[in-house]
């Protein structure tokens, strides 16, 4: 057929309106647009490698939100329409507002501020072939192997036995030195090599490199631990037994970056879920005048079953309610809040990986580039551990994303019965709400290295933010 021909060809305008078809979000924005493309994920860049813990990723909401006038909800007296408050617990957690008109609805939307990672032990320190070691504990859902010979850097607090609390963050400075778990060398590895991939390092293995130069006294036995126990007494005023009282988080050492020619992608560790951190946190610091309470919600331990107290399965939800409605007076209970709320789960999925498609259907995963992806369900096998949002619901969210032309798609997290993995939209769900996935896809999800796209990254934002206005 001749274009002419095509052109007249009305099948081909049916073809047109009938069929789901998604184009790149690159090319559905404007030229005029790109540019505010890159500007978003330059600062989000900056965002993310100076948030690579919980606790510092919550320090910098705080700086984020005190800077557009959000106030601590410890310092107001009261909360009336137009007000903007966080309230912030133990420093892992953190819900911050901005009162709308409808003052006992929210518009709800809630990411994760933990990624996987390496925990120290209670007992870590040892002296072993001239090095000094510290054992780790991995935290979250990691393949092991991806932590040898990554440059690590060191964030955590300890308690000296006075009661002394103490910062340490080590290696996020150029000019700061760094640790390292190095890996067998190929030559003698041919019986590592026929083990299983999740045994090719296992957890015990994950011993971090963290010091060499011996004492020079012939008096004491262990001469490098001893250097390193003095240094960290020095510096910090620790002794080895307060290794048992801290938390000290090792993350890999390394900012984050443009991927690619042309830049169209960013590269950097704990994009899942900061990513979403990021662009729900400006959607809300941009957010004026809302029809609803406009909140966003920063939850931890994600990565780990959303358990204990600053964890989406706790009470944190129902508790920031309980303040909020006491500070505006309301006469209801924080559970109808709740209740009639509507809410994203902020989070990631995955994208199609053009060197692993095998694990993915095909029309049913997203893909890098082509807009914020809203799932309807994630979980695994017969949609276990999801809360499967109402179609009433994600119809809403179409809505949204139609009526703002923000570039949407959606998906599945692989092929059935192959994996899967879960969110805190269940546990936010709970209480009644409307809630539904929705965030960027990412590719090597939990690696140390994580992808994204800049479309993506921006399509996100744009949704959050029109959400918390509807
Ligand atoms: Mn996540
Ligand atoms: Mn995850």
């Amino acid at each position: 057929m001749t274009e002419k021909k095509e052109k007249n060809n009305p099948n081909k305008k049916l073809e047109e309106k009938l069929f789901y078809k998604k184009e790149s979000a690159w090319t559905d924005f404007a030229d005029s647009e790109h540019k505010k493309i890159f500007d978003f994920a330059f600062n989000y860049k900056t965002f993310l490698s100076e948030s690579k813990t919980e606790r510092l990723c919550i320090e910098n909401i705080i700086k984020i939100l005190e800077k557009a006038g959000f106030k601590n909800i410890e310092n107001l007296k009261s909360v009336k329409k137009g007000d903007k408050g966080y309230k912030v617990f133990k420093g892992k957690t953190l819900t911050a507002f901005v009162a709308g008109e409808k003052m006992d609805e929210f518009r709800l939307i809630g990411s994760h501020v933990d990624s996987p990672r390496l925990d120290l032990k209670p007992s870590p320190l040892y002296q072993n072939s001239e090095l000094a070691l510290l054992k780790s504990h991995y935290y979250g859902g990691i393949k092991k192997f991806h932590w040898v010979n990554t440059p690590l850097e060191l964030h955590g607090v300890a308690f000296t036995k006075s009661g002394k609390t103490v910062e340490i963050h080590i290696g996020d400075k150029e000019s700061d030195p760094k640790f390292i778990i190095p890996d067998l060398l190929p030559h003698l590895a041919k019986e590592q090599m026929k083990k299983e991939g999740s045994k090719i390092i296992e957890g015990e293995e994950l011993n971090i490199i963290c010091g060499h130069i011996p004492l020079r006294d012939k008096d004491i036995k262990e001469k490098i631990k001893f250097t390193i126990l003095k240094h960290l007494n020095d510096t910090h005023g620790l002794i080895e037994e307060d290794f048992a009282f801290a938390e000290l988080e090792f993350v890999p050492a390394q900012k984050s970056i443009d991927i690619g020619f042309d830049r169209g992608l960013v590269g950097g560790y704990g994009q899942d879920d900061r990513v979403c951190v990021y662009t729900s946190l400006m959607a809300l610091t941009e957010t004026k005048n809302p029809k609803h309470t406009a909140v966003a919600y920063f939850s931890d331990k994600e990565e780990t079953g959303s358990n204990g107290d600053t964890g989406a399965e706790s009470f944190s939800l129902v508790n920031f309610t309980f303040d909020y409605i006491k500070l505006a007076g309301l006469d209801i209970l924080p559970w109808k809040i709740l209740e009639r709320s509507k809410a994203i789960s902020a989070d990631v999925t995955t994208a199609m990986d053009p060197t692993f498609s095998s694990v993915n259907d095909p029309q049913n995963v997203s893909y890098l580039g082509k807009g914020v992806s809203i799932e309807k369900y994630g979980g695994g096998g017969g949609k276990y551990s999801t809360n499967d949002a109402h179609a009433e619901y994600m119809q809403f969210l179409r809505n949204i994303a139609d009526k703002n032309s923000i570039p949407w798609q959606t998906g599945e997290m692989g092929k059935i019965d192959i994996g899967g993995g879960g969110t805190i939209a269940m546990f936010m769900s709970r209480f009644g709400m409307d809630c539904v996935d929705a965030g960027p896809c990412v590719l090597g999800m939990h690696s140390t290295c994580e992808v994204t796209s800049k479309a993506d990254i921006y399509s996100a934002h744009l949704l959050y933010k029109a959400f918390f206005t509807e």
